[in-house]
C-alpha cells in the first residue's frame, strides 16, 4: 500500500482531486507544487494510514516508516540540509488536513527536529540565536501541548513570570539568552511533570507528533464539529510533513493568511491580513492583531500600521501574480496561507475560500460574468442554508444608533441579545428561549456550543480571520471581532464600553455588518432580496423542475412568501386560525355543545371568520393554488388545562367549574397524537368539515369575485390510513361544494386530496388515489408514525443518539431516505399507477430542508412547501437538485 505522498520542487504525486486520500491542505499543496508555485517541500500521509492507525490500536502499518523515511530523504535532498543533522538540521513542520476542512479542530506542531545541539545550528545558519532559542522554546511549547497533552497555560505561566522579573511587556524584548533560559525551564516543567525528559531524537519527536495528529482526530472538540457538520468519523485525517520556512525571521519575514476576494462582501480584491515577524499560526489565534495585505484595504480601515504591499513591495508582487493564478486555476475564490522568509514567499496552503451569503452571491455573479463559470455552476455554488444569513434583519439606517463600541464586521447581519460571558451560560440561555450575545476576548474551539447558542458574537480581540470570524460566518450568526475599545473584565462579569458598565444580562446590539455594538435593543429592517441574489434566484428558477410552495396560516405568512418568491400554498393548518383573538371562545362553545344545535350554532359563528380568512390568503395569492387542510388536532388541545384556567374559563363561559372539568376529562386522552384527530375528527363530528368547506368555497366565490381571478382551492384531509375515511369526508366537501356553487351561480375548480402521514396510506396509495386528487406528503407524522417515535418527545434522546452513532441525523428535520423516503417512494408510485397525472407534494418541515429537497426531485415530486423563511433556500436546493 502506498501510504506517503511527497510533493515539492515542481512536482508531486498527488494533486487536487485526492481529497479524500490526501486531506484538503495535502491535496492542493500537491496541486501547487504541480503548478510549479514555491511550496516547501514536503510529504503527506494518506488519511486511510489515520483509519488504519484508529483500527490498529494506534499503531503504524509496517510499510509507513521505511516510505517516510524515503520520503524524508527526498526532502533532505531538495533542502540540502539533514534532518537531526546537527550542522544543517531540517526542521519540519507537522499539521492534520482532513478530507472537509475542520478550521482550529485540529493539531500543529511546529520547528520539529530542534533539539539542544540542532538549536545551535539553526541560530548559526539564521545568524541569529535569539531566532534560533525562540522558535525552540515554540516548539516545546506546541510538541508539550498537542504531543505531552501539558496545558498550553503552564507554559504561558513560567513565560508570564520570566518577563515579570526580567520587567519586559513584550516577547519581542527577550534576548537570545533570556530565551535560553526560558526554553531550560520549560524543559524542567516537562521532566518534572512527565518525569522524563523532553525528547531530543528528532525521529523519536516525529513518530510521535505524527501520532499524536492522527489520535488529534478522536479529540472531543473534533469529534463535536464532526457531529455538527455530518462528518463520518471513519474518515480519518491526513498528516502533512513538510520543511520548515520561518516567517518570524526578522522583520523581512511575514506570515499571513488571504482570500482572492473580499469574503465578507464578495469585492473582487485581494483581502487579507499578516504579521511581522511571526509564526504559522499566531494569525489565526488572534492574540495580535494583524496589518492588511493590500494598501486599499488599509487605508479603508483607517490602519496606521503599513501593508505588506509598502513593506515588502516584491514579495507582494509575486503573491498578487500567485492569487490571480490559483483563482483562475480552481476558477473559485481561493483562501490562502503563506509565509515570507528573509523576503522569498513560500505558499502554505490553498483551498476555496469560505464567505459570507452575501459574498457568495456576489462572486458567482461576477464570475458568470467574468467567464470564469456558468449560471448553472453559479447556482450550484451556493449553500442553500447560507441564504438564512441574506434573511436576516439589518438595523434600521434611520434609528439614532448609541455606539457603545465597535470592531470588525466580522459576519453580516444584526442580534440582539442579553450578554453572557461563558459558552455554558449561552447554551443555558437558550435552552430556556432566551437570546444571548456571546461576549468573549476570544473564542476557541472549546467555545463552539455556546456559539450555536448565541444570536451574535463579541470579542474584544483578533482579526477577519479569528476563530470567532471563521466559526461564525460558517454558522450565519452576526458577529464583530477585535472590539479593541471595549474591555471585558471577566472577574466581575462586566463589559466595559465608551462610556457605559454593562452586566451580564444586560441588552446589547451588534451589527455584524458595521462592526458596531450598540447599547439595547434596536429596531431592525427586513432584507433586501434584490441585486446578486436575485440573479442568482432568477438563474435558479430557471434551472428548477419542483414548484416552491409555501406552508402559510396567516395573511402576513402568505404576504411574507410571495416576497420570498413561494409560488403557491402548499399547507395552511387551518386550527391556527381558530387561536387568534377571541376565536377561542367561539371554538370553546363549538367543543363543549352538548347538542348537535348547539354545535351547529357555535360553527355558525365561526364560519364567517373563517370565510374571511380564505377570502384574504385567496386574494394575496393571486389566482396561485392554495391547499387548506381541515382541522387536524384533537379538540381537548383548544381547551384549559390547570385548575386555575378551568376556573377562569368556566366564569367566562358561565358555567360550573365542575363540568367544564369533567368535559375536559372525558376528552382527554391517553395518546392524543395517535387518537381522535385528523379525519377521525371530520367523521365524529362532520359539521365542522361542512362549516369549514362551506366556508372555503364561499371564500373563493367572494375572491373570484373581488379580484376577477380564478381561484384554486385545494382542500387537504389530514392523516387519513382507510380509503374509506377520504370516501366519507370528500363526501361531504363535494356535497358543499355543489350546494356554494348553485347559490352562486359560479363554478369553482377545486380539488380534494389527502396527506399521506401514516404507513397504511403509503402502502394503500394506489386504492386512496382513487378518492384523492392529490397527495402532500406529511413528513412530520410520516416520520413520527414510521419510527413509532413521538415526534414532541424525540428531542429528550435523538442527540443521545446521534452522539452514540445510532443514527447520524434528525429524522424530524432531514429525511430519513431508508425508512420513511421508501415509503414516500411506494405511495408515489402507487398512486401515480392509479392517477398518472396526480399532483404531488411535500408539506413536512422536510420540505425545507435541502438534502430532502433532493430526495424529493429525485422521485419526481412536483412541489415541495415549506415555511416562508425557507422558500429561497427551497427555490434553491431544488434548482441544484435539478442541475
Ligand atoms: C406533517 O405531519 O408533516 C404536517 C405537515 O402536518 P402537521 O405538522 O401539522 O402535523
Ligand atoms: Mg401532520
Amino acid at each position: 500500500v502506498k501510504w506517503v505522498y511527497t510533493f515539492g520542487n515542481g512536482k508531486a504525486e498527488g494533486r487536487a482531486s485526492d481529497v479524500e486520500l490526501l486531506g484538503g491542505k495535502g491535496a492542493n499543496l500537491a496541486e501547487m507544487a504541480s503548478l510549479g508555485l514555491p511550496v516547501p517541500p514536503g510529504l503527506t500521509i494518506t488519511t486511510e494510514a489515520c483509519a488504519w492507525f484508529n483500527r490498529h490500536q494506534r499503531s503504524f502499518p509496517d510499510a509507513l516508516r521505511a516510505q517516510v523515511g524515503e520520503a524524508l530523504r527526498g526532502i533532505e535532498e531538495a533542502t540540502g540540509r539533514g534532518f537531526g543533522d546537527p550542522r544543517h538540521p531540517l526542521l519540519l513542520s507537522v499539521r492534520s488536513g482532513a478530507r472537509a476542512s475542520m478550521p482550529g479542530m485540529m493539531d500543529t506542531v511546529l520547528n520539529l527536529g530542534l533539539n539542544d545541539e540542532t538549536v545551535q545550528a539553526l541560530g548559526h545558519d539564521a545568524g541569529d540565536a535569539r531566532f534560533a532559542w525562540d522558535s525552540y522554546r515554540r516548539f516545546i511549547q506546541m510538541y508539550g501541548a498537542v504531543v505531552m497533552g501539558l496545558d498550553h497555560e503552564v507554559f504561558e505561566e513560567i513565560l508570564e513570570d520570566e518577563k515579570a522579573r526580567l520587567g519586559h511587556e513584550y516577547d519581542t524584548e527577550l534576548s537570545a539568552v533570556e530565551w535560553q533560559h526560558v526554553t531550560r525551564l520549560y524543559k524542567e516543567m516537562v521532566a518534572d511533570e512527565l518525569g522524563e525528559p523532553f525528547p531530543q531524537d528528532p525521529g523519536i519527536q516525529l513518530w510521535k507528533a505524527i501520532a499524536a495528529v492522527f489520535q488529534s482526530w478522536m479529540n472531543p472538540r473534533a469529534v463535536t464539529y464532526r457531529m455538527l457538520h455530518n462528518i463520518p468519523a471513519d474518515w480519518g485525517t491526513a498528516v502533512n510533513v513538510q520543511a520548515m520556512v520561518f516567517g518570524n525571521m526578522g522583520n523581512n519575514s511575514a506570515t499571513g493568511v488571504a482570500f482572492t476576494r473580499n469574503p465578507s462582501t464578495g469585492e473582487k480584491e485581494l483581502y487579507g491580513e499578516f504579521l511581522v515577524n511571526a509564526q504559522g499560526e499566531d494569525v489565526v489565534a488572534g492574540i495580535r492583531t494583524p496589518q492588511s495585505i493590500t494598501e486599499a484595504s488599509r487605508l479603508a480601515s483607517g490602519s496606521e500600521k503599513p501593508s505588506l504591499e509598502k513593506l515588502m513591495p516584491e514579495a507582494f508582487a509575486d503573491f498578487r501574480t500567485i492569487c490571480d493564478r490559483l483563482e483562475a486555476h480552481y476558477r473559485d475564490m481561493q483562501d490562502l496561507e503563506f509565509t515570507i522568509e528573509r523576503g522569498k514567499l513560500w505558499m502554505l496552503q490553498t483551498r476555496s475560500g469560505k464567505r459570507t451569503a452575501k459574498a457568495a452571491m456576489k462572486i458567482a455573479v461576477d464570475m458568470v460574468e467574468e467567464g470564469l463559470i456558468t449560471r448553472a455552476e453559479a447556482v450550484s455554488r451556493i449553500d442553500p442554508a447560507s441564504l438564512d444569513q441574506l434573511l436576516h434583519p439589518t438595523i434600521d439606517p434611520r434609528v439614532e444608533r448609541q455606539v457603545i463600541g465597535s470592531g470588525l464586521p466580522a459576519s453580516p447581519g444584526a442580534a440582539t441579545g442579553e450578554i453572557v460571558f461563558t459558552s455554558e451560560d449561552a447554551v443555558a440561555a437558550e435552552a430556556e428561549g432566551r437570546k444571548v450575545i456571546l461576549v468573549r476576548m476570544e473564542t476557541s474551539p472549546e467555545d463552539i456550543h455556546g456559539m450555536h447558542a448565541a444570536e451574535g458574537i463579541l470579542t474584544t480581540r483578533g482579526g477577519m480571520t479569528s476563530h470567532a470570524a471563521v466559526v461564525a460566518r460558517g454558522m450565519g450568526i452576526p458577529c464583530v471581532t477585535g472590539a479593541g475599545s471595549m474591555r471585558v473584565d471577566f472577574h466581575n462579569g462586566l463589559l466595559i464600553g465608551l462610556g457605559v458598565k454593562l452586566k451580564r444580562g444586560d441588552v446589547i446590539t451588534i451589527d455584524g455588518s458595521s462592526g458596531q455594538v450598540l447599547k439595547g435593543e434596536v429596531p431592525m429592517l427586513q432584507p433586501e432580496l434584490s441585486g446578486d441574489f436575485g440573479l442568482i434566484m432568477e438563474w435558479a428558477d430557471a434551472a428548477r423542475r419542483m414548484t416552491v410552495r409555501t406552508n402559510a396560516d396567516t395573511p402576513q405568512d402568505a404576504r411574507a412568501a410571495r416576497s420570498f418568491g413561494a409560488e403557491g400554498i402548499g399547507l395552511c393548518r387551518t386550527e391556527h386560525m381558530f387561536f387568534e383573538g377571541d376565536r377561542i371562545h367561539v371554538m370553546r362553545d363549538m367543543i363543549l355543545a352538548e347538542t348537535e344545535a348547539g354545535r351547529r350554532a357555535a360553527l355558525d359563528k365561526l364560519l364567517p371568520m373563517q370565510r374571511s380568512d380564505f377570502t384574504e390568503l385567496f386574494s394575496i395569492m393571486h389566482g396561485q393554488p392554495v391547499t387548506i387542510r381541515l382541522l387536524d388536532p384533537p379538540l381537548h388541545e383548544f381547551l384549559p388545562k390547570s385548575d386555575t384556567e378551568i376556573a377562569e374559563v368556566a366564569a367566562a363561559m358561565g358555567m360550573e367549574a365542575q363540568s367544564l372539568r369533567e368535559r375536559v376529562d372525558a376528552l382527554h386522552e391517553f395518546n392524543p397524537m395517535l387518537g381522535h384527530r385528523g379525519c377521525r375528527l371530520a367523521i365524529s363530528h362532520p359539521e365542522i368539515v361542512e362549516m369549514q368547506a362551506r366556508a372555503i368555497f364561499e371564500a373563493a366565490v367572494a375572491a373570484a369575485r373581488q379580484t376577477g381571478e380564478l381561484v384554486s382551492p385545494e382542500i387537504m384531509v389530514p392523516l387519513v390510513g382507510l380509503r374509506a375515511e377520504l370516501d366519507y369526508v370528500k363526501g361531504r366537501i363535494d356535497a358543499i361544494a355543489r350546494a356554494v356553487m348553485d347559490e352562486a351561480g359560479m363554478e369553482i375548480d377545486y380539488l380534494v386530496g389527502t396527506m399521506i402521514e401514516l404507513p397504511r396510506a403509503a402502502l394503500r396509495a394506489h386504492s386512496i388515489a382513487e378518492a384523492a386528487e392529490f397527495f402532500s406528503f406529511g413528513t412530520n407524522d410520516l416520520t413520527q408514525t414510521t419510527f413509532g417515535i413521538s415526534r414532541d418527545d424525540a428531542s429528550n434522546f435523538i442527540n443521545t443518539y446521534i452522539r452514540k452513532g445510532i443514527i447520524d441525523h434528525d429524522p424530524f428535520i432531514s429525511l430519513d431516505f431508508d425508512g420513511v423516503g421508501e415509503l414516500i417512494r411506494i405511495a408515489a408510485q402507487r398512486g401515480r399507477l392509479t392517477r398518472p397525472e396526480m399532483k404531488l407534494g411535500i408539506c413536512g418541515e422536510h420540505g425545507g430542508d435541502p438534502t430532502s429537497i433532493h430526495f424529493c426531485e429525485s422521485i419526481g415530486l412536483d412541489y415541495v412547501s415549506c415555511s416562508p423563511f425557507r422558500v429561497p433556500i427551497a427555490r434553491l436546493a431544488a434548482a441544484q437538485a435539478a442541475i
